[in-house]
Order: C-alpha cells, then sequence, then structure tokens
C-alpha cells in the first residue's frame, strides 16, 4: 500500500496537477532588473506534482500522525493543555469578525472593538487590574512587555534599577524576558516546602530591585502562603510585583493576582482561556497592571468615547507599539467566547475541576513515583523519577514509554528544582475515566521498571519513528526536502 505521509516526492508524476486556476489577467513583469541576481530561479522549483486526492492524503496523514487535544490526553504540566471548545471556533469565523482589516476605519468595525474593549475590560476584573492591553502574541512577550514598563517607571521616577528577581522555580521565559528587557535576574531559592525563601528573598531585595516576578501557584503546582509579606518586602524597597499568570487556571474567580499585591500581571489566553496552541500557533499574551502604570501601556489603547468605540494612541509616557495591529485577533475572539459562555461562576467551577483532578490524580500516582512536595496541590503536580532513575530508568525513558499507550508525556526535567521532574496537570475538562486510564498506565510503567526495565528504555515501540536525536534536531534541523537526507530511518512498528 501507498503511504501517503513520507512520500509525497516519491510519488510524484510529471505532468500531474492537482490543481486548477483562473488563466491570469495580470500582465507578466520581467523580474531581470527588479531583483538581484542570485535571487531568480534559473529553473522551476522541484515540486511534486501530484493529484488533489494525493495531496489531501498527504496533509491528513501527517496531521493525523501529531498528537493534539482533539485525539488524546495530554497533561503538559505548565502549559494548560485544555479543550477548545467548538463554539469558539464558530464566532471566531464569523464573517464580521474574520473578514475584516486591520487597517479599516475605527466606524467601519465598532463590534471588532467592543469585542475587544470588553475582552479588556472583563480580564482587568479577573486578575484585578485597572487596565488591560491585548497587543502582546505569548506569554513571553508579556513579560518582556510588562517589564518594559516596570523599566519606564522607574526612569520616569529619575531612578535606575537593574534588578530582577526570579524563584528557582520559575517558567525559563521569566529569567530570558527580563535580560532581553535589559535587566540583570538574580534567582531565589526555594524553601524545603518548595515556596519562596523569604530569607532569601530579604537579603536581596535593594534600591536596585526593580521588580520580583513570581508564579502563584507556581510552577510546582504550590500555593504561596506568604504572597502578603513577599509583596511587602518588595514594595517597601520601592520595587514592583510581576505576577506570571500563564496558567490561571487555579485561581479563576477565586482570588485575584491584584488582591495578592501584584502591580502588573500576563495571562496566556492560549492556555487558560482555551485558545489552540499547539505546534506554536498564535497565541495572546495580555497585559494588566495597576492604574499607576497605565500611563506606560501599548498604544494604541482600545478605548470608549460615549457609545463609540476608538483607537487612542494618545499617552506620551506609554513604551509604544509592541505588536503589529491588535494582537492575535482570531485568539482574543476565542477567549472572549469562552469568558461569555461560562460567565464568573462557570469560571469559577474551571479553577475548581482544575484542582480538584490535580489533586485526584496526585493522590492515585504518589504511591508508585516519589512525591518530592507531597501537598495538597493547585492546578498540577510534581512527581519525581529518582526512585526509578536508581533502577537504571530515567524520567525521559517513562515519558517515551506513555507514547505507545497514546499519551503525550507531562512536561518533564521543569521546574529546575525537582530531580527527574514529571510535572503533571490534568485540567478540569478531562473525564475521570481518561484521568484513571492514565493513572493505571504511569502504575503499569512503574511496575515495569521493576519487573522489565528493559521495555521502558526502548520505549517507543509503536511510533513511526523511536526515539530522535533531539539536540542534532534542534542543531541542524533539515527543513528541506533532499532525497538523500531525507531518508529517515523508520523502525518497524510493533505491537504491545
Ligand atoms: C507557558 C508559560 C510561559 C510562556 O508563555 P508563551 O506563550 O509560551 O511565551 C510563561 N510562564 C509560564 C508559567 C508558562 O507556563
Amino acid at each position: 500500500m501507498v503511504e501517503y505521509n513520507d512520500l509525497i516526492f516519491e510519488i510524484s508524476r510529471s505532468g500531474r496537477v492537482g490543481y486548477s486556476l483562473p488563466k491570469s489577467d495580470v500582465k507578466s513583469v520581467d523580474l531581470q532588473d527588479k531583483f538581484p541576481k542570485h535571487l531568480i530561479r534559473d529553473e522551476a522549483a522541484e515540486l511534486p506534482e501530484v493529484s488533489e486526492l494525493q495531496l489531501v492524503r498527504h496533509y491528513t496523514a501527517l496531521s493525523n500522525k501529531n498528537h493534539g487535544i482533539d485525539n488524546g490526553f495530554y497533561p503538559l504540566g505548565s502549559c494548560t493543555m485544555k479543550y477548545n471548545p467548538k463554539i469558539n471556533e464558530d464566532v471566531a469565523r464569523l464573517t464580521g469578525l474574520s473578514r475584516i482589516h486591520p487597517y479599516q476605519p475605527s466606524e467601519t468595525v465598532q463590534g471588532a472593538l467592543e469585542l475587544l474593549y470588553n475582552l479588556q475590560e472583563e480580564l482587568a476584573v479577573i486578575t484585578g487590574m485597572d487596565a488591560v492591553t491585548l497587543q502582546p502574541s505569548a506569554g513571553a512577550q508579556g513579560e518582556w512587555t510588562g517589564l518594559m514598563m516596570v523599566k519606564a517607571y522607574h526612569e520616569q521616577k529619575g531612578e535606575v534599577r537593574k534588578k530582577v528577581l526570579v524563584p528557582d522555580s520559575a517558567h525559563g521565559t521569566n529569567p530570558a524576558s527580563a535580560s532581553v528587557a535589559g535587566f540583570k535576574t538574580v534567582t531565589i531559592p526555594s524553601n524545603e516546602n518548595g515556596l519562596v525563601n523569604l530569607d532569601e528573598l530579604k537579603k536581596h531585595v535593594d534600591s536596585n530591585t526593580a521588580a520580583l516576578m513570581l508564579t502563584n501557584p507556581n510552577t510546582l503546582g504550590l500555593f504561596e502562603q506568604e504572597i502578603a509579606e513577599i509583596a511587602a518586602v518588595v514594595h517597601e524597597a520601592g520595587g514592583l510585583l510581576y505576577y506570571d499568570g500563564a496558567n490561571a487556571n487555579a485561581i479563576l474567580g477565586k482570588t485575584t493576582p491584584g488582591t495578592m499585591g501584584f502591580d502588573i500581571v500576563h495571562l496566556n489566553l492560549h492556555k487558560t482561556f482555551t485558545g489552540p496552541h499547539g505546534g506554536g500557533g498564535p497565541g495572546a499574551g495580555p497585559v494588566g497592571v495597576k492604574e499607576f502604570l497605565l500611563p506606560y501601556l501599548p498604544v494604541p489603547r482600545v478605548e470608549k468615547d460615549g457609545d463609540k468605540f476608538v483607537l487612542n494612541s494618545n499617552y506620551p509616557l506609554s513604551i509604544g507599539r509592541v505588536k503589529g495591529y491588535h494582537g492575535n485577533f482570531g485568539i482574543l475572539v476565542r477567549a472572549y467566547t469562552y469568558i461569555r459562555t461560562l460567565g464568573p461562576i462557570g469560571l469559577r467551577e474551571v479553577s475548581e475541576g482544575a484542582v480538584l483532578h490535580a489533586n485526584y490524580l496526585r493522590k492515585r500516582l504518589e504511591p508508585y513515583f516519589d512525591a518530592p512536595y507531597s501537598q495538597i496541590c493547585k492546578h498540577e503536580f510534581v512527581l519525581s523519577g529518582s526512585r526509578q532513575k536508581k533502577l537504571g530508568v530515567r524520567t525521559l525513558d517513562m515519558a517515551k514509554r506513555l507514547l505507545d499507550f497514546g499519551y503525550h508525556p507531562p512536561t518533564i526535567y521543569f521546574p529546575l528544582n525537582v530531580e527527574e521532574c514529571l510535572m503533571i496537570e490534568p485540567t478540569e475538562t478531562e473525564s475521570k475515566e481518561t484521568m484513571d486510564a492514565f493513572a493505571d498506565v504511569m502504575i503499569q510503567i512503574a511496575k515495569e521498571v521493576e519487573e522489565n526495565p528493559g521495555i521502558v528504555l526502548e520505549a517507543p515501540h509503536t511510533t513511526v519513528i523511536g526515539r530522535l536525536d533531539e539536540v542534532q534536531a534542534a542543531r541542524q534541523p533539515i527543513l528541506r526536502y533532499k532525497k538523500e537526507e531525507s531518508a529517515v530511518k523508520v523502525k518497524e512498528p510493533v505491537n504491545v
């Protein structure tokens, strides 16, 4: 049988076509004097010549190889892979929202601006902030946007503050964003309970401290109980508090970063607010601020003027525009639909479900793995594979073994302060049956490590390609078809 997945070039037959275009009514142009010589092809590109049906089968086969939330459990901690409700897709496709142009005059896109305005207002309530920008297109860009406002704020006060404090459990984007914004990051070690070590924090907070970046609950899934005191320590020294709200799944309708004392927050709409985010697709990382930081927000701002919605760029202290147009509009529409579908009570139920699910799964798995922070968690929890490592099997091997059962593995080796870390986030949209089936497989793998480690060490057995050389794949990716190099060694599938 012809396999349509990687043979698109091989099934090519000269002269076969999969398209028909109308006759061009545009005059052809001589490129010779318009482009540098070396950019002009001498001969036509060598593309596969296939029929429409062959092409459809090729892409369908490729898409079936991809693991997504629509075809399986995806407990990737710190990534909040929750269901993407299909009503969001319906709304995002309404022509009044999908067929408009960002350069259209404001009067002609009042509905779209109203949606953006309402979303700003709702996210402000959800985060306990006073104003929100929807421009940033990812969590990391939100962080950077927030830190540029931190910088502008201190500069406006005539202060130069160079340090940004980040706990050792922080997401890697936190120190990276601080560096890109021109700060020096200082790592604050966690205490034995996995929380911010207040004494260490006090040692590092001084008049050079621009901000503390914090996730609460942190990436171990634990709530920082001393948050009020942490906030006071930083504020007393004149620093600001930045809340990494990428995963707000545990706090919706329960508390807000504003209540906890934070000045700036970003949210990941592609995580907590159900934007599809596999494959690095478009995201949205809106940033909310307290009133005193409003003048620094990116422009243009979407505002309400009487009963009209307008774009206002008249903010002289603004850090400027951080993204073309008005952010990733389609993702904003999906998040707005999600928020309006659930309402405030529904959002609170989301968080209650997320926390319940995480604790249920934690309890089922804790007897079989080391649990460095065994206590009630929020929306996610960490286990350690150090017990299995003593038997010669690493967390990476167990993650690969999960693929044989059709599960996307949890996040592994993050956060960095847990040895052989497995970080699991089941999300509230999964059924008890799905979580039980996953737990059963995890327990089976733990038993295999003791009784038959070879099967784990050699996993995966059922995927088209076994273990990749991940370093080589990142350093020397082959992004273009070349007959010789694309001869990927395909393992014979094994039935288990
Ligand atoms: C995902 C995540 C980020 C980064 O968000 P991106 O949209 O991937 O840039 C930051 N912090 C935490 C805690 C995250 O989980």
